[in-house]
């Protein structure tokens, strides 16, 4: 009996490909000096781990490795405390399927 290989997100993640398109971030965080509940799951429900804490203690995000897969958009455009749309054509994941 063979056991199934374990694999991990980060593995799978690494297999992405994205143009960045500098300058022109297609999701970004309202200016806040006190996260809400709701910024701050976004630290644990980002699969791309996108979003993080600055030395001041608010969230940021940088899209560079963002797989467009919404979840932070029904979190934090629900609550108000980001601003969500696609990039634009061309940019963005470039995923690799098989
Ligand atoms: Fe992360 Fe998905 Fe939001 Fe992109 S859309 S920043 S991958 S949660």
């Amino acid at each position: 009996m063979s056991a199934e290989p374990s694999v991990r997100v980060e593995d799978k993640l690494f297999y992405n490909r994205y143009l960045v398109d500098a300058g022109r971030a297609h999701i970004k965080v309202r200016p806040h000096s006190k996260p809400s509940p709701e910024l701050l799951a976004l630290l644990k429900a980002c699969p791309a781990r996108c979003y993080e804490l600055n030395n001041q203690g608010q969230v940021e995000i940088a899209v560079d490795g963002c797989i467009e897969c919404g979840t932070c958009r029904v979190i934090g455009e629900a609550s108000g405390d980001i601003e969500w749309s696609y990039p634009r054509g061309g940019y963005g994941v470039l995923f690799k399927f098989g």
